[in-house]
Parts: structure tokens; sequence; C-alpha cells
């Protein structure tokens, strides 16, 4: 019997992801293919430990599909050895930790309130709760990671590893030096690029690869592949990353995802992904010029990337919290985010954060980003008023009115 009530809700979402602007910048719509195989009768099977090294039997044809996506992930970046498993990109870098790391090691990684990651040391989080974190941050002038302060952290410190890689940061980052700084230390490094990991690949990011001794990425932010993670590692990681992720970690894999992990990996290496990257960051410039013109701050003045910071408050006077409650009024998704130095606490933050992979995967181009940072700016900047919401939701209809997404799914 069909479970109604829950398939009402999906419909629900599908509506949403079909008619509101994402701007999310850690979201994207897969492909029919991806959607598909992450949906087939492989969540059906337990497949505990590797290919060819099974605990359960009858593994033949997830293996063929497990090795599929190890050997492409690591033709993408040219790393030396894969792991697919993790189920998340905390996952993925926990697994790391648990490698690599005693309880109590000291390790540095970049702050969250400049645009680090929860599991690089937040205090309430596995990383931050087992191991001795000291982080490092951007410069108050310029907001871009402040090298100079990093390398001299390295020294103090001496950390068994360092990390590198961040959630909300726009600007390009220096993996090489800090590589360097990292190994003059005898540190470990490791490169986190989840959110860039799609740039990365279509050679718009300069790579972590050869410089990082591991890489671990999330498969579904610009990589546009399903919810999961991923490690990559030096060959002489390589057993103890699969040791952590399983027995360590977690038990049988998602072999479900790992289809479409593999799928997505496809995808990543034929010539339309580097047209959808490129775009993705010519999107990015278009909003930053916009939102420029329109008058508002951004953090680090812009953005190399996917994804824009823009301090709402010094712009507007509002909070982040109310800049994505009144853009959620009119369809447009986007989420608050604090800012480097922020006066606010996080839940209310003086940012919110913008990016372009989602909707470029929809289809929108440069003229379409200018109308969303005019949109943006009109509902931001003015008083909040019934005729200008309406008149804000007409606007975000005729944008998302000429696309077509997923159009043959039905789940009700
Ligand atoms: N690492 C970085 C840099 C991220 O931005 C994120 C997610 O936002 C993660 C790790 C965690 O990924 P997940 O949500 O899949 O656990």
């Amino acid at each position: 019997m069909k479970d109604i009530a829950v398939f009402e809700s999906v419909e629900r979402e599908l509506n949403r992801q079909r008619n509101n602007i994402e701007l999310i910048a850690s979201e994207n719509f897969v492909s029919p293919e991806i959607l598909e195989l992450a949906g087939t009768v492989l969540t059906n099977k337990y497949a505990e430990g590797y290919p060819g090294k099974r605990y359960y039997g009858g593994c033949k044809f997830v293996d063929e599909v497990e090795t599929l996506a190890k050997e492409r992930l690591c033709e993408i970046y040219g790393a030396e050895y894969a792991n697919v498993q993790p189920h998340s990109g905390a996952q993925a870098n926990t697994a790391v930790y648990l490698a690599l790391l005693n309880h109590g090691d000291k390790v540095l990684g970049m702050s969250l309130a400049d645009g680090g990651h929860l599991t690089h040391g937040h205090p309430l989080n596995y990383s931050g709760i087992n191991y001795d974190f000291y982080s490092y941050g951007v410069s108050k002038e310029t907001e871009t990671i402040d090298y100079e302060d990093f390398k001299k952290k390295c020294q103090e410190i001496k950390p068994k590893l360092v990390v590198a890689g961040a959630s909300a940061y726009s600007r390009t980052i220096d993996f090489e030096f800090m590589a360097k700084c990292a190994h003059e230390v005898g540190a470990i490094f490791m490169v986190d690029m989840a959110h860039i990991a799609g740039l990365v690949a279509a050679g718009l990011h300069p790579s972590p690869f050869p410089h990082a001794d591991v890489v671990t990425t999330t498969t579904h932010k610009t990589l546009r592949g399903p919810r999961g993670g991923v490690i990559m590692c030096k060959e002489k990681y390589a057993a103890d990353i699969d040791r952590a992720v399983f027995p360590g970690m977690q038990g049988g894999p998602l072999m479900h995802i790992i289809a479409a992990k593999a799928a997505c990996f496809y995808e990543a290496m034929q010539p339309e992904f580097k047209e959808y990257a490129m775009q993705v960051i010519k999107n990015a410039k278009t909003l930053e010029n916009v939102l420029k013109e329109e008058g508002f701050r951004l953090v680090a003045d812009g953005t190399d990337n996917h994804l824009i910071l823009i301090d709402v408050k010094a712009s507007c006077g509002i909070s982040g919290k109310k800049a994505e409650r009144l853009l959620d009024e009119i369809n447009i998704t986007a989420n608050k985010n604090a800012i480097p130095f922020d006066s606010e606490k996080p839940f209310k933050a003086s940012g919110i954060r913008v990016g372009t992979p989602a909707m470029t995967t929809k289809g929108f181009m440069e003229e379409d980003f200018r109308e969303v940072g005019k949109i943006i700016a009109y509902r931001l900047k003015n008083e909040e008023t019934d005729e200008i919401k309406e008149e804000c939701l007409k606007r975000v209809k005729a944008l998302t009115d000429k696309i077509e997404m997923y159009h043959d799914i039905k789940y009700i």
C-alpha cells in the first residue's frame, strides 16, 4: 500500500525545486540518470568490505560498480587511491581523522567563523571533541586567508595534521603554499574540497593534487552527484583510510549511492561538464557585478568561484536571518551565514551566502543572474511591503517559468 503522506510531501518538494530560485551554494540538481541510479535495487544489497574482499555473498555486480567508481574518481583528479564509501562529507572527514590521528593530537583547520566547516574543529563536533584543534582564518583587511599567519601557526603549533578547505570562502585557495607550510613542520596535509570539487574536476580551481596527502569531498555540491562523501589519498595511507571507513566508522556501504557516484564521475569527465563549470563561474561573476552595482558590500570584495557572501547588515541594515526570510518569501532560497569578524551570533548572522551551481544546472545564464541580483536588491533594500513582495514573486516566476526540470517525474 502506498504511503500517501510521504509521497505527497515529496511531490511538494519536487514542485518547490521546480519553481524556486535555488541559491544555496552547497546544493545542485542531479541528472535524471543519477536520480534513477540512487533509487535502484542496489539499496537492497549488503556489501560490507571492499571489492573482492566482502563479508557477504552475491557481491559480484556491486563490486563492478564500486570498482568503476574508484577508478573514475582517481582518473578525474589524478589520485593514487580512492575510497568511495563514506555516507557523507562529515563522515569522510571523520574517517580521515580516525585513520591518521590519535585522540588529543594537534590539528590546524580553518575557523568556522571565517568560512571553515563544523568538521574542521568545532567544539561540538566529533573533530573538536576528540582532537586538539587550532584555527587559522582570514585577514581583517582583505577577508582572504591570512597565509603568513597560517604559516606562523604551522610553525608554532607543529600540528600532526593541517586541514585546508572551506564552506563559505569565495576566493581561490593556495593549496600548494599551504602544503609546503604543513610539510615543512612534518604535518600531514589534508584538503576538504567539498565546495569546489566540480571546479577542480573541470580545471577551473587549482587542484589540491599532487600537494595534498589526503583529499576529501562531498559528491553533491559543484560535482553534481548524489548526496555522499569520498576520500582520496596517497597509496601509503590507503590501508589506514579503508580500515577507518569500514569497519572503523561504517557498516554496509550504500551501493545504490555508490552507483550514482560512479555516474556522477562519468558525467564530470565529459566536455559538457567543463562548460557547465565555466558557466557556474561566469554566473557568479555576473551576480557579483550586479550586487556591487546595487551597492552591496561583498565579503572579500567578490568571488573567484561559485559563491558569494553578502554582508547584508552593512549593505541594508538587516540580519542574515531576516534576509533569508525575505528571500524565502519570494521563492529565492539562500542561507544566512556568518561573515568574518561577525558581531552577530551565528543563528542571526550578518551575511547571506549565495551560489550559482544549482541554477546553472537548470540553465540560467548571465542575463538571468543579472535579473536575480536585481530582484535580491529590490527585495532587501526596500521596506517590507506586500506590493514589493508581489512584484518580486512575479519576476521570480518569469525566470523559473522558462525552465523545465524533472518534467516527467511524478510521485503521486
Ligand atoms: N566539508 C565541507 C567543506 C562542507 O562544506 C560540508 C557541507 O556543507 C561538509 C564537509 C559536510 O558534508 P555533509 O553535509 O555531506 O556531511
